[in-house]
């Protein structure tokens, strides 16, 4: 029978990279929620659509011609045709997503879309492992795993410095600090996610290497 493996967690808590290991390990698709909201934010920018003009927004939202890859080894995002995989992962995206993320209709909208695409995953494809914020609360309470992956901030801080090239680890520490802490400051009003709710199980990976993270992932779905 098919599967839904819920995974929430802050930026930098290491869940993008697990739940993509986690799906392609049980042969299931892989969900980027956060790849939506991203997507939505490089639109609005792209279209010069004020950030802060809430019906605008939402109406973008409801407009998006958005196209998400859901096989864990070809996440490809597409806006309209045009492969914004990299662009959403851009400084200028990060520091503005949470402004489009804290609008309700947007909410609202994105999560209607999620929850259509898990529908069709567990039924074309066996099951799917979802990640974002608001999963095991909102997109899919009754997902047949929910689990919250939580870093310290020092380790969360340490590994958004380590995917960055070029610069010392200082510049990179710092630059990173404003981002995450910034970010997930903004985030807070649209979703408490540094507790797991209630059944859904919270997983420290502060002193886990990414090998132990997945496995530890694997052990709460199949044990
Ligand atoms: O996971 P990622 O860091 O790429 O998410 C980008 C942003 O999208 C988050 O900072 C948050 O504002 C928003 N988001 C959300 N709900 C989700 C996933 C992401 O609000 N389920």
């Amino acid at each position: 029978s098919p599967i839904t493996i819920a995974i929430d967690g802050p930026s930098g808590s290491g869940k993008s990279s697990v739940s993509k290991a986690v799906a392609r390990t049980l042969g299931l698709a892989y969900l980027d929620t956060g790849a939506m909201y991203r997507a939505l934010a490089w639109w609005c920018l792209e279209r010069g659509t004020d950030l802060t003009d809430q019906a605008a927004v939402a109406q973008a939202a409801r407009d998006l011609p958005l196209h998400v890859g859901t096989d864990p080894d070809a996440a490809d995002v597409r806006v309209d045709g045009t492969d914004v995989t990299e662009a959403i992962r851009q400084t200028r995206i990060s520091s503005q997503v949470s402004a489009v993320a804290t609008n309700l209709d947007v909410r609202a909208e994105l999560r209607r879309r999620q929850r259509e695409l898990i529908d069709s995953l567990r039924a074309e494809r066996g099951g799917v492992v979802v990640e974002g914020r608001d999963i095991t609360t909102v997109v899919a309470p009754d997902a047949d795993h929910r689990i919250l992956v939580t870093a310290s901030e020092q380790a969360r801080l340490a590994r958004r410095a380590a995917e960055l090239h070029g610069g010392t680890a200082e510049e990179h520490l710092a630059a990173t600090h404003d981002q995450i802490v910034r970010r997930d400051r903004d985030d807070a009003t649209v979703s408490a996610f540094f507790e797991p709710a209630d059944g859904v199980t919270g997983l420290d990976t502060s002193d886990l290497t990414f090998e132990q993270s997945v496995q530890a992932v694997l052990d709460l779905v199949t044990g």
